[in-house]
């Protein structure tokens, strides 16, 4: 079966066609600039990326032309829409309400909207995106696959803010975590490759991109996760800061004469490590730049490796012990020195590093020795396949 995999923001959307029986990604690409003048960047497997500039005043326009692409004679992989069998969407908050992915039904979406209040910048694209869809792609059944699925296993313990009781009850403050699709793919996956089951193994996945996050996995379940009540929380991240003390939000305010609003705006937009370097959120810009002598660039890698293994150390005591190690997403894949960086606090662990096997970007690798007393894998993320082999589950072959 075709899946069409839809993520849809609030002024862009990204979409991949996989047919589910191999897996093969047969077109891919993405819409920019939606409601505002429009860009569609198209890629056929095998082909050449083409940019249309397609007006794109709307979501339905969107996703009209995504299809026309899909479906068009020379740039495209399918003959006609009915060759689609499903579409798989990507929504960043289900709530306490969804513990799985979920059939699109009217009663789903409905509580999808619900969780718009817990996610106000997401949620809503991601309906406009279910709705276009299903406004051009009638009885063609559809699937919900929730970033905050996988940690609604997290216990008690572990998702509780010590805060009055009554404002988790009654407003659902707790701690949701997200990258769920990510974390749960990547700590199958790497039980897959070791030959093991997911039940025999205790995982921290380190899923660090520009949006970063841990997740302890024990015996193929969610128990702790570093983002929180929204992806803030946890770990200094490209331009979000992670855990600061939050007495900091009305002192900072006072100082810089700026409104709580404004303040979280450079929480999210302004700080990790382009805050702390005040030159970019990439680790490429900031790896050349430490390189050549930059010290900001140099202490912002610093604080972010170190607070990354602060967590996996957090996350071996949550589960009395850690077997395996998988580094995944941009940076987890591709920057070896931040993997090096990471692993040299954790030689209390019995981590041993392959400095051989560690120089290698973007594959499935064990980066481990034999001898680790832990094992270190670089698995690559792939959302989108998660997204689809979850859809194919939900509406059957
Ligand atoms: P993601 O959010 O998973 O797409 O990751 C994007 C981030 O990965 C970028 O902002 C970079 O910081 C990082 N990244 C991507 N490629 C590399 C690379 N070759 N070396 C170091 N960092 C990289």
């Amino acid at each position: 079966m075709n899946v069409l995999v839809i993520n849809c923001g609030s002024s862009s959307l990204k979409y991949q066609l996989i047919d589910s029986e191999t897996e093969k990604v047969l077109a891919k690409g993405l819409c920019e600039r939606i409601g505002i003048d429009g860009r569609l960047t198209h890629t056929p497997a095998g082909g050449q990326k083409i940019v249309f500039n397609d007006p794109l005043p709307t979501h339905v326009t969107a996703v009209s032309s995504v299809l026309e692409k899909l479906t068009d004679p020379q740039c495209g992989v399918i003959a006609s829409l009915s060759e689609i069998g499903a579409v798989g969407h990507r929504i960043v908050h289900g709530g306490e309400k969804f513990a799985s992915s979920t059939l699109l039904t009217d009663e789903a979406i409905a509580e999808i909207e619900k969780c718009c209040e817990l996610a106000p910048l997401h949620n809503p694209a991601n309906l406009i995106g279910i709705n276009a869809c299903r406004e051009l792609m009638p009885g063609v059944p559809m699937v919900a696959v929730f970033d905050t699925a996988f940690h609604q296993t997290m216990p008690e313990k572990a998702f509780l803010y010590s805060l009055p009781y009554r404002w988790y009850s009654q407003y659902g403050i707790r701690r949701y975590g997200f990258h769920g699709t990510s974390h749960s793919f990547v700590s199958k996956r790497a039980a897959e490759f070791l030959g093991k089951k997911p039940e025999e193994l205790k995982t921290i996945v380190c899923h660090l991109g520009n949006g970063a996050s841990l997740c302890a996995v024990k015996y193929g379940k969610s128990v702790d996760t570093s983002m929180g009540f929204t992806p803030l929380e946890g770990v200094p991240m490209g331009t979000r800061s992670g855990n600061i003390d939050p007495a900091i939000l009305e002192y900072a305010a006072a100082k810089e004469g700026l409104t709580l609003h404004e303040v979280m705006n450079v929480l999210n937009k302004q700080s990790g490590v382009q805050g702390i370097s005040g030159l970019s959120s990439d680790f490429r810009d900031l790896g050349a730049a430490a390189a050549a002598g930059d010290k900001r660039s140099a202490a912002a890698i610093e604080v972010f490796c170190y607070n990354v293994a602060k967590f996996v150390g957090a996350y071996a005591a949550a589960m009395n012990g850690v077997d395996v190690i998988a580094f995944t997403a941009g940076i987890g894949e591709n920057d070896p020195s931040v993997r090096t960086k990471v692993l040299s606090y954790l030689e209390y662990l019995g981590i041993e590093v392959n400095p051989q096997t560690n120089k290698l970007r973007g594959e499935e690798t064990v980066i481990s020795t034999p001898d680790s007393r832990v094992t270190v894998l670089v698995i690559p993320t792939n959302e989108e396949l998660a997204i689809a082999r979850e859809t194919v589950e939900i509406v059957g072959e």
